[in-house]
């Protein structure tokens, strides 16, 4: 690792699985992190993965490696809050799961002669906090690096490399390319969760518990994502507003050509179209990203 001393800004679940996985290789590089409130310092103090400190100044100021680990849409302010006291030598990074108004926001606080390289680790789960991080999240994921060309080669090599050691496979992806292909393979389905999910819930008010009790048949699947963190799922949608849209587009025009099929009773259509979408399940297994076990290896 390049790095001797990381500052994690932000203390929930991606900044936690990022200390214990460090700790877990038992070296010696320093953590210290810090979160805006005092309950969630707490927490992290409890767990102890990391130097909790205080304020920013005390977290930031020897760090060579300052990761914000907060939602997208406080990334310029968390920037702006932390430039006084970055070293020189310091490399910034994130971890945000939008990339073209991070990048924006953040190079804007940028202190001159400090480099941003941004980052996003595809690994997460439905909760969060301190309490919800574990060491092996990042592994055999894929982190997508998304420098502007201004950042030499050698400080984009040190945070891939970094990313390396954590387990995860990197690329780096132009950040316009990464926040369309990030809409479509999380963005677009947290949000017919979302949606799906409302909608079961006014149902349920005239079918009382059934809902949940027959969940099993396929709607529990939709209720883990839609479980995900409200803040930072909101902040995603207001900051990947117009790749967003592009895919509902498109996912609305695809779900009226299946209403149509339906109405019509044009079987062969729908076979064909479940023939096809069956298939990328299938290359996802293949691409070692989920099990192969029948339900997702639940037991029952
Ligand atoms: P989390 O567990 O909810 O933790 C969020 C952290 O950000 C907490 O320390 C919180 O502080 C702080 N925070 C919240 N609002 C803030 C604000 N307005 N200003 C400053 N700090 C604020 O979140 P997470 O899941 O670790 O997500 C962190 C980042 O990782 C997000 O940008 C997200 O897009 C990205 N990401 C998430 C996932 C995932 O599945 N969860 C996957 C990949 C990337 P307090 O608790 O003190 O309020």
């Amino acid at each position: 690792m390049d790095f001797n001393h990381i500052a994690l800004v932000g203390l929930g679940l991606i900044a936690s699985s990022i200390a214990l996985n460090i700790k877990s290789k038992k070296n010696r590089i320093k953590i210290t992190g810090y979160s805006r409130t005092k309950k969630t310092r707490e927490e992290a103090r409890k767990i102890n993965f990391c130097t909790v400190c205080d304020n920013y100044e005390d977290c930031i100021k020897e760090a060579n490696l300052v990761i914000l680990c907060v939602p997208v849409g406080a990334m310029g302010d968390t920037m702006e809050k932390i430039a006084p006291y970055l070293s020189k030598s310091a490399i910034v990074t994130d971890v945000g799961s939008v990339k073209e108004s991070v990048i924006l926001e953040v190079q804007k606080k940028l202190p001159k002669g400090v480099f941003f390289v941004p980052a996003h680790p595809l690994a997460g789960t439905e909760n969060s906090g301190p309490s919800a991080g574990f060491a092996s999240l990042f592994e055999n994921r894929w982190c997508i690096l998304t420098p502007s060309k201004n950042v030499p080669i050698e400080i984009i090599k040190k945070v891939k490399f970094f990313w390396e050691q954590l387990g995860s496979n990197v690329v780096e992806m132009d950040a316009k390319h990464h926040d369309l292909v990030l809409s479509v393979t999380s963005h677009a389905p947290h949000l017919i969760a979302f949606t799906m999910v409302g909608v079961a819930d006014e149902f349920s008010k005239v079918t009382n518990s059934e809902v949940i009790n027959y969940s099993a048949a396929g709607f529990r699947d939709f209720t883990r994502l839609a479980a995900s963190d409200p803040i930072m799922w909101r902040d995603v949608f207001l900051n990947n507003k117009d790749a967003a849209l592009e895919i509902l587009g498109r996912f609305t025009e695809e779900l009226f050509t299946l209403q149509k099929a339906i109405r019509k009773k044009d079987g062969e259509y729908l076979l064909k179209y479940f023939e096809r979408t069956r298939k990328i399940r299938r290359s996802i297994i293949s691409a070692g990203q989920d099990t192969a076990e029948p339900n997702f290896g639940r037991k029952e």
